[in-house]
């Protein structure tokens, strides 16, 4: 939700859908663009003590949402929506004067700021609606999505949560009311505020429509859908328009930027379908994500690709006939916390790849004790993927053939085989992505 523009499209979004529907939507909103990185922005400085200049962005944020306030609701509605906003900013105020006495941001606190900018998007977006001529209901994401304490990275308890929803959302939707919530942000059994980790409005989104047993979750976002490739390598790639739950959660974890795969979980789990839409082409049918969609029309469904990977090799004639060796290996990775993306292995050898290089040199240490390791950066990981590759086997082998001139490092097609993965050099990346893309999707 960039700006005032971005909003008045979600007003007329929501016409449509009950023109069509007769019933909701229930809308979940983000922060308008860039204020989450400004309040954490904000609240990192009153940690530093820099309260001063922290005191300067929370008036800009106040100006910035007022003024969206003033262009998008008619004089006659504005006094209680400003009067909001005003006290949201001053309680903002408050904190940021604490932060500075204490020179120390908690998690907790850190949430109590970092909600801020969805629960002021909502009060607008349904002060809007109202001002629209649409039955707009502010909700508090409070009071409807509950969560762990896990603060920054909140974990909703689905059973409270959709009891919560139950109270809060579906009164209004079964009195024929649009309610309109602040995505991101919850709150603990106990009342604290709490949010869901960054891009976490995609994940509010799929929590409420899983709650209210929703017909649809739309994710409206500024890109047409989910693309047959990354569109920096690839110049045009095609749009999706149809894939299952399986092959976007495979597509969403390598890459492809739309929308994170647990995102969708609370969807996959009450099969609701899920549609990314772009709100500047309402009219388009994006791409709709459903549990068993008709096979697709490519052999393919998409192409995925993660930058930036180490590949990690460790060699051992003890690991022949040995039991136990890969468990040993995976501590290392455990003991300092890195996450592994793929893993081939042959009787002699592991290999490995991860992102994160932080603890690598103690990871080599550790990993010397089993055998010969080696490391080398800068690699890329190309992953293919499709439902059609668990029944016609030829796809993957035309994959692989059509990549014959590119050095693999690795090649994987794990339990799920709808993905096939090969890890190669960052620099081979294009050629090779625009080998997969002529071959299977021109
Ligand atoms: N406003 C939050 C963020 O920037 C949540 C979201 O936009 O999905 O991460
Ligand atoms: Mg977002």
């Amino acid at each position: 939700m960039a700006d005032p523009d971005a909003i008045a499209r979600l007003i007329e979004i929501v016409r449509r859908a009950r023109a069509r529907d007769g019933r909701g939507p229930a809308v979940v909103v983000s922060a308008m663009s860039g204020v989450t990185d400004a309040l954490l922005g904000i609240a990192a400085r009153a940690g530093a003590a820099e309260t001063e200049e922290a005191q300067a962005q929370v008036e800009q944020l106040r100006q910035r949402h007022l003024a969206a306030a003033r262009t998008l609701v008619p004089a006659a509605a504005l006094p209680p929506l400003l009067a909001a906003i005003e006290a949201q900013l001053d309680e903002l105020s408050a904190v940021v004067t604490a932060l500075g006495v204490l020179r120390e941001v908690s998690p907790r606190t850190l949430d109590v700021v970092a909600a801020m900018g969805e629960l002021l998007s909502s009060r607008i977006v349904a002060a809007a609606l109202v001002g629209a001529g649409l039955p707009g209901e502010w909700v508090d994401a409070r009071r409807a999505i509950v969560t762990n304490d896990t603060y920054t990275s909140a974990v909703p308890i689905i059973a409270a949560t959709n009891a919560a929803l139950e109270a809060t959302v579906v009164p209004l939707l079964d009195a024929g009311r649009v309610p309109v919530l602040g995505g991101f942000v919850g709150a603990t059994v106990d009342g604290h505020t709490t949010t869901l980790g960054r891009g976490g409005s995609d994940y509010s989104g799929a929590l409420v429509g899983a709650g209210v047993g929703a017909a649809e979750i739309q994710i409206w976002t500024d890109v047409d859908g989910m693309l047959t490739a990354d569109p920096r390598i690839v110049a045009t790639p095609k749009l999706v328009p149809q894939l299952s739950f399986a092959e976007a959660a495979e597509l969403a974890y390598f890459g492809a930027k739309v929308l994170h795969p647990s995102t969708i979980l609370p969807a996959i789990e009450r099969n609701i379908p899920v549609r990314i839409l772009n709100s500047r082409k309402a009219e388009a049918s994006g791409t709709l994500i459903t549990a068993d969609p008709p096979a697709s029309a490519t052999p393919l469904t998409g192409l995925a690709a993660k930058r930036g990977l180490t590949v990690i090799d460790i060699t051992s004639s003890r690991m022949l006939m040995a039991y136990g060796f890969l468990r040993r290996v995976f501590e290392v990775f455990e003991q300092f916390r890195t996450a592994v993306d793929v893993v081939t292995t042959s009787e002699v050898s592991v290999s490995v790849t991860i992102d994160d290089r932080r603890q690598l040199d103690a990871i080599v240490e550790a990993l010397s004790r089993f055998g010969e390791v080696s490391v080398e950066g800068d690699m890329a990981l190309l992953c293919a993927v499709g439902d059609r590759l668990r029944n016609e086997p030829a796809i993957a082998a035309r994959a692989v053939s059509v990549l014959e001139e590119v050095p693999l490092r690795m090649i994987s097609q794990a339990a799920s085989r709808r993905n096939i993965t090969v890890i190669l050099r960052q620099s081979d990346l294009a050629h090779a992505m625009h080998r997969l893309h002529e071959e299977f999707f021109a």
